[in-house]
């Protein structure tokens, strides 16, 4: 039983820990295609220029402003 606790919780944090490493992960990955808020195409121009970009600018700077 309590084995069975242990590596649900291994795993939530195995989980917890990916995410925060491609949260934290700086731009480096491979741009998006399409912006990951709104679905609209990021512009090759700004793929090139920001590799790793998730969101189209007007998404990108709405993140900003509302972030810190
Ligand atoms: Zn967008």
């Amino acid at each position: 039983m309590s084995d069975l606790f242990d590596r649900a919780s291994d795993l939530e944090q195995l989980q917890r820990e990916e995410a925060l490493a491609r949260h934290r992960r700086p731009a480096a990955g491979p741009s998006y295609s399409h912006c990951e808020d709104c679905g609209d195409d990021i512009p090759a121009i700004r793929r090139q220029a920001m590799p790793g970009c998730t969101r189209c600018i007007t998404c990108q700077e709405v993140q900003e402003r509302s972030g810190r």
